[in-house]
């Protein structure tokens, strides 16, 4: 079936400049990836008259209408009952979604109110989209041979639901004739114009699976996206493409999709069953920051400390003086000191360390971008990588935690 799209996104928020309207961004990416044309974003306030006038417009140059937001309990609230009104369609009380609310209260011990049942609403006959990660039930509603979706408006909630309930159901009732798949492979340590000049005949030859290289938080991924009749086909052809993109770049790739660089080296150290403790320099605790954003961090994670006099890295890290005075404290013997020191004062099984200079202005003659990083695993020779970065210093004390983070996962990758 041809669908022409739009996507009303609901909110006075939205108008008023208060919040970005990333669901209308997520579901016109992923709506590309189906095969739907979006022809249209438009967003409304929460105002009944207004939000009838906009589905109404929609109604003459769509046939797939998607809604987002205003499912919630409070007044102002009104999208399915707009809908509801303009279809002439009834709005039941959806059981599962009221048993769900019901509990929710019980358990938190507070007192229900009719707003809260107003979220267990659904119009009569549509397709009920549980909602996993909140309360408003979603649905999806055919009527006049068009496709009404409605989600609700929190992202956390949205997403899910539609990668989760309204993909599948769409596949399901055979309005998609065929599967589309996007994979995405995160690089890190190559540029990009490097990762594509490896792959420059692949991204030229591109038909089916495509190949897009992206650089987004200072890594380089590659999306593959194929399409095909079955899952199973698509999943191969994309297998098959991975393969051969890999053949050439397989030594600087690290993970699927969403993962981080963080997450991946928090996975290892867990199934290794090993403890890390970090002492920083010019990163400030940058490192510790993302490690511990990872939830799990304390069965990994000692401590760091965050030495950036050379006091601390003399009176605490127990840096030798005679190597901060002839070396300097961004030096290699410094970041190898650091690593070992942090590592037996934190008694953990690496340490690691950072030292460098940021920027603005050069420190200890060093050029600005000389960074090293210490890596001391026990029972191996510690190992100093020196880098040469480039960019403002936000950008070099991030690229320093990152490398970081890459070396370890080097590191513990090998030998596997
Ligand atoms: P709730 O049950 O939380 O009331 P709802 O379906 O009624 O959800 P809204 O009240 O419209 O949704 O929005 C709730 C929150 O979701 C907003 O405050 C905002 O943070 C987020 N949100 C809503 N619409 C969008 C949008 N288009 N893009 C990004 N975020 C949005």
């Amino acid at each position: 079936m041809d669908f022409n799209a739009e996507i009303i996104s609901v909110g006075s928020e939205l108008l008023l400049g208060q919040i970005l309207n990333t669901n209308a961004q997520f579901l016109s990416k992923e709506l590309a990836l189906l095969g739907i044309n979006v022809y249209h974003h438009t967003a409304v306030g929460d105002n009944a008259y207004r939000m009838k006038n906009v589905i109404q417009n929609a109604q003459e140059r769509a046939n797939f209408i998607i809604l987002t937001g205003g499912l919630g309990p409070t007044k102002d609230d009104v999208t399915k009952q707009t809908l509801a009104k303009l279809l002439q369609a009834e709005l039941v009380y959806d059981k599962d979604a009221l048993t769900k609310i019901m509990n929710y209260f019980k358990k938190a011990n507070r007192t229900m109110t009719e707003n809260n049942r107003k979220q267990a609403l659904v119009i009569k006959g549509a397709h009920v989209l549980e909602n996993k990660t909140g309360m408003a039930p979603g649905m999806v509603y055919v009527h006049n041979e068009i496709i009404y979706i409605l989600l609700p408006g929190p992202p956390h909630e949205l997403q899910p639901m539609f990668l989760n309930e309204v993909k599948p159901f769409l596949h399901k009732q055979g309005y998609l004739s065929h599967f589309i798949i996007s994979r995405v492979l995160r690089f890190y340590g190559i540029g990009e114009s490097q990762l594509e000049s490896e792959l420059e005949d692949l991204i030229e030859n591109q038909t089916n699976p495509t190949i897009a290289p992206l650089a987004t938080r200072g890594e380089v991924t590659i999306r593959l996206t194929a399409r095909g009749k079955t899952e199973k086909e698509v999943n191969e052809l994309l297998d098959k493409e991975e393969k051969k993109v890999l053949e050439r770049t397989g030594r600087y790739f690290y993970g699927y999709d969403s993962t981080s660089l963080p997450l991946e080296v928090s996975k290892l150290l867990e199934q290794k069953n090993l403890r890390i403790a970090s002492a920083e320099s010019l990163t400030g605790g940058l490192f510790s920051q993302l490690l511990t954003k990872v939830s799990g961090a304390g069965s990994i994670f000692n401590g760091g400390i965050v030495s950036y006099t050379d006091e601390v890295k003399e009176n605490i890290l127990q840096v030798p003086r005679d190597i901060l005075q002839r070396d300097g404290a961004v030096s290699s013997n410094c970041a190898l000191k650091m690593a070992e020191n942090v590592r037996d004062l934190l008694q953990a099984d690496i340490g690691i360390s950072f030292t460098g200079v940021a920027g603005p202005s050069k420190s200890e003659n060093k050029e600005i971008g000389t960074v090293f990083i210490g890596l001391a695993f026990k029972k191996e020779p510690t190992v100093v990588y020196p880098l040469n970065l480039v960019g403002s210093r936000d950008t070099i004390r991030k690229s320093s935690a990152n490398y970081g983070f890459y070396y370890l996962l080097k590191h513990l990758k090998k030998g596997e």
